[in-house]
C-alpha cells in the first residue's frame, strides 16, 4: 500500500502533537547512537496491502521505532514480536534490524494508535484522537480486512472509539479488554486482544512465546485459514 493511497501522505510532517514533537527533539539518544541515527518524526505504517490482519500497537518505541522508522523494529518489543510472525507465516524472515533490512509482511499490515514516539509510552486523551484520522484512513485502505489484532487496552480503546465515531458501535464498554478475547464490534472485522509484547510484559512472564504464537495462529484462523 503507498501511503498516498491510504491518505498518509501528510504523515511524516505531521506537528499536530506539540508535546510530541518536542519530546523527539529533545529525547536522549541511545549509548552507541548519534542524533542523526535517529528517524525521530511519525512512524509510517507498512504491510501487505492485500491483508486480512491488521495489527495496532500503541505508539513507536522511543529506541527501536523511532530511531529505525519502521514499527516494532530495533527494540525488544519487535525482537519479541517478528520471530513469532515468521513462524505464523505472517513475515518474511525472524530478524527486524532496520527498515532496510529485507522484511516482508504476508496477510498482515503493522500500525500504531500512535504514531510519535510519546514520553513514557503514555499519550494524552488528546493524542490519540489527534492521531486516529491517520488509523481511520489505514483501516479503510485495506479492502480485505478480516481480523484487527490489538496489541494492549490502549489501543484496543483507541481502536474502539474510531468506532464509535463512525457510529459502529454505541459503548466502548461492550468490548472489554481481555488477554485473547475475540469480538465482533459491529459488522466490522474481528477484534482479538493481546497483551503489548513490551520488554516488561515478557520479562514479568505476563506474555510468553507460546501464548502469542497461539494467539497468531487462531488470528489466521479467524481471518480464512493459510496466507497466500
Ligand atoms: S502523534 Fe499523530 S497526530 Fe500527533 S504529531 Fe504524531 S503523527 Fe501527528
Amino acid at each position: 500500500m503507498s501511503l498516498v493511497s491510504a491518505g498518509l501522505v501528510d504523515l511524516v510532517r505531521c506537528r499536530r502533537c506539540s508535546r510530541l514533537v518536542d519530546y523527539l527533539a529533545t529525547l536522549p539518544v541511545k549509548r552507541g547512537f548519534s542524533r542523526a541515527d535517529y528517524h525521530a518524526a511519525p512512524v509510517a505504517p507498512f504491510g501487505d496491502p492485500a491483508a486480512r490482519v491488521c495489527l495496532i500497537g500503541l505508539a513507536p518505541g522511543a529506541h527501536g521505532a523511532n530511531r529505525t522508522g519502521r514499527p516494532f523494529t530495533g527494540d525488544g518489543a519487535g525482537d519479541f514480536m517478528y520471530p513469532l510472525l515468521h513462524q505464523a507465516g505472517f513475515a518474511s524472515q525472524p530478524a527486524a534490524t532496520s527498515s532496510a533490512d529485507g522484511l516482508r509482511l504476508h496477510d498482515l499490515y503493522i500500525t500504531n494508535a500512535v504514531k510519535c514516539a510519546p514520553p513514557g509510552n503514555k499519550p494524552t486523551p488528546a493524542e490519540f484522537a489527534c492521531c486516529r484520522p491517520y488509523l481511520a484512513a489505514e483501516l479503510a485502505a485495506l479492502p480485505q480486512l478480516k481480523v484487527v489484532l490489538c496489541l494492549g487496552r490502549e489501543a484496543q480503546q483507541s481502536y474502539l472509539r474510531l468506532l464509535q465515531e463512525q457510529g459502529h458501535i454505541a459503548r466502548l464498554a461492550d468490548y472489554p479488554f481481555n488477554h485473547g478475547a475475540v469480538q465482533r464490534p459491529g459488522v466490522g472485522p474481528y477484534l482479538v486482544a493481546s497483551y503489548h509484547t513490551s520488554r516488561y510484559n515478557i520479562q514479568t512472564r505476563r506474555l510468553d512465546a507460546a501464548m502469542f504464537l497461539a494467539l497468531l495462529q487462531q488470528v489466521r484462523r479467524l481471518a480464512g485459514g493459510e496466507n497466500g
